[in-house]
């Protein structure tokens, strides 16, 4: 009985992170609960990139096959000017890609991810996901922990040997555990907004958006203090747009508004073409990037993984495959090493944290380089000019190409 117990798994919040946690500790053998506050799982966002370190993890978890169904390969990494639309560089993905870092580059819609991963939930039985269950109270005792949730119109709680906090940036675990671990990092805003649009391919916007970039590739047009990204999703019928700027502290959660006057101030400058594209992709939803401080994401019995730990800007693209390598990770490290969970926690800890560092770093350098101006703009594009595309795609070596091998 207690043996079971141990083995059980408790996770908050059905995100990416946590669906990718309790698929990965079930693939281990643990009985998983799953509790999500939405009354139904619903896809914030739209788009997302998904490079080759994350479908390498999700092709072990049995969810890529169906992930590529929907989801598309693109050519390559295509970066511009924001102003002239002239191509600065391009990095090769597609065929080349999944040959070099030895897994593909996709692009999605958030829809098809969370579709790909809870059809292969349900193969596992002993995975349970209960929508509609708000945490709000965990207590953590020397062997177990305790989780209650409030559900419509009543509670429900749930027991387990190990709690996994997936719970997103403004993560309630994290938050109701601060008293007991002062060392859990704290939720601050960036000073930057995302601002998102999805259009279908044959709307005025879509032809607005063909005119100016090939429909089968990432495509970044740069300029100071902006850029935007834009990629198919959903088999090419539609295009996901985002943008980046500076910005007002704004509503938390993924559907904000904020003042349509930023984003077209940020974008003065830029070519016609790109303008009238924003225009035609209205109305933008604003969302406020907020991060999480680096502090610790472990204490006995509890894990926080994802944005709960390490929230970060998404200027590297590589927040949810964070949280995909989190889970796996973690989920491995537990399973290989089922004696001293308070040991096995700090040593994924300890590990991981190296790598989430070099990732935010480099986050941190493509906002500096994709927002540069003056003289810097000019030497970033210099650079790109002669720097071959096969040594582009080599400096993504590190991140694409990883997998971890040093198991204890
Ligand atoms: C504009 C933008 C573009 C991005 N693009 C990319 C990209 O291309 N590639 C990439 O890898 N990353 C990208 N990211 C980052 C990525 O979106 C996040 O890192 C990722 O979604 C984090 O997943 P998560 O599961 O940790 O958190 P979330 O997706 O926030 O999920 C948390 C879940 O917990 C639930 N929850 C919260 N509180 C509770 C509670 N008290 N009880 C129960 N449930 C609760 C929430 O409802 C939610 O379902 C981008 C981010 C932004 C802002």
């Amino acid at each position: 009985m207690e043996e079971a117990r141990s083995r059980q798994v408790v996770i908050a919040g059905a995100g990416i992170a946590g669906l990718t946690a309790a698929l990965a500790f079930a693939e281990h053998g643990h009985a998983v609960t799953v509790l999500e506050q939405a009354s139904q799982l619903e896809a914030v966002g739209a788009g997302i990139q998904l490079s080759p370190n994350a479908t390498r993890m999700l092709s072990r978890l049995g969810a890529l096959d169906r992930l590529r169904l929907s989801a598309i390969r693109p050519e390559a990494v295509v970066l511009k000017g924001a102003a002239t639309l002239r191509e600065l560089a391009r990095v090769p993905l597609g065929q080349a890609g999944e040959e070099r870092w030895g897994a593909p580059y996709l692009v999605a819609h958030r829809a098809d991810l969370q579709a790909a991963l809870t059809a292969r939930m349900a193969e596992h039985p002993e995975i349970q996901l209960v929508t509609g269950a708000r945490v709000t109270d965990v207590a953590v005792h020397p062997q177990d922990i305790a989780v209650a949730a409030e559900t419509d119109g009543g509670s429900i709680e749930a027991a387990g040997g190990l709690l996994i906090g997936a719970d997103g940036v403004w993560s309630s675990v994290r938050r109701l555990l601060a008293g007991r671990e002062p060392a859990f990092g704290k939720n601050r805003f960036s000073g930057e907004l995302a601002w998102r649009a999805t259009v279908a391919a044959t709307s005025a916007a879509g032809q607005a958006f063909a005119a100016i970039a090939a429909g089968d590739c990432i495509t970044a047009f740069l300029h100071p203090g902006f850029h935007m990204v834009a990629y198919p999703v959903s088999k090419g019928s539609a295009f996901n747009l985002a943008a980046f700027t500076k910005g007002e502290r704004i509503a938390e959660g993924w559907s904000g508004h904020a003042d349509p006057a930023i984003l077209a101030s940020a974008m003065r400058g830029t070519s016609p073409a790109l303008a009238r594209l924003a225009a035609l992709a209205g109305p933008w939803t604003a969302f406020p990037i907020h991060t999480v401080e680096q502090a610790r994401w472990t204490m006995p019995q509890v894990a926080l993984i994802g944005d709960a730990a390490h929230a970060m800007t998404p200027f590297a693209a590589q927040g949810a495959a964070m949280a995909i390598e989190d889970a796996a990770t973690l989920a491995d490290l537990v399973a290989d090493f089922p004696g001293d969970r308070r040991q096995n926690l700090s040593t994924w800890e300890n590990r991981r944290r190296p790598r989430i560092e070099k990732v935010i770093r480099r986050g941190a350098l493509s906002r500096l380089a994709w927002h540069a101006w003056g003289p810097v703009a000019i030497a970033r594009n210099l650079v790109l000019a002669t720097r071959p595309a096969e040594k582009l795609a080599g400096d993504l070596d590190w991140l694409y190409g990883w997998e971890e091998r040093n198991r204890r």
